[in-house]
């Protein structure tokens, strides 16, 4: 099958571990930094990061409609880390200089809170159940958030410690940890069928 054509935002983080690894399983990979760059892509990854960063960089570039336009005329998204809570509807754990709130692309129908399992210190690797993977994926959490709710249509595919970690709705994926930090590719590769599935007529 011939591999999609896929953005990585590359505004801030960990976009060229994104890039290599989609690279490394045959895909076109283009990076994203301004709107035009979206033209002609089937899927975008939003890396991890900083998300309050990476939500002022997308102001400053002017990223915010132009990504929502991306994903209403199809194209599928993937966030991981701080690129999941850029997806999510609802935030929870802003730090108080924001308000306590925060930015969002608000596109999939989860409630995520920032920095849930701890502090910098609090960093760890576990191997991960995931639904529809034979072996567990080795999973590495850096300050990671938790999907505190999932809305309905919201498919649940790993949880750590009881937590929600892993989700899709639709063409969205959202990752609380970083798949493009280890070696193993079968989440992009599951991403890259995600965004070549033909649309729904
Ligand atoms: N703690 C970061 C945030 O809340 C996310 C960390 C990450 O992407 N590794 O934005």
């Amino acid at each position: 099958m011939t591999q999609p054509h896929i953005g990585v935002l590359a505004l801030q983080g960990a976009f060229r571990e994104h890039r290599q690894r989609l690279e490394s399983l045959g895909a076109r990979v283009t990076e994203v930094r301004l709107p035009a760059d979206l033209a002609g892509l089937q899927g975008l990854v939003i890396p991890g990061g900083e998300s309050t960063t990476i939500a002022r960089l997308m102001a400053d570039y002017a990223l915010w409609a132009p990504v929502r336009d991306f994903h209403a005329a199809g194209g599928a998204l993937w966030g991981t880390c701080a690129g999941a809570i850029l997806l999510a509807r609802e935030v929870h754990g802003a730090p108080p200089q924001f308000g306590g709130q925060q930015d969002s692309l608000a596109l999939m129908d989860l409630t995520v809170r920032r920095n849930a399992f701890g502090r910098q210190v609090d960093s760890f690797h576990t191997p991960l159940q995931v639904q529809g993977l034979d072996t567990p994926f080795p999973a590495v959490f850096i300050r990671a958030p938790v999907i505190e709710r999932v809305g309905e249509g919201v498919e649940v595919l790993a949880r750590h410690a009881g937590q929600i970690v892993l989700a899709r709705q639709g063409r969205l994926l959202a990752s609380s940890f970083h798949p493009e930090l280890t070696a193993d590719a079968r989440l992009h590769a599951l991403f890259l069928d995600l965004a070549a599935a033909p649309l729904p007529a």
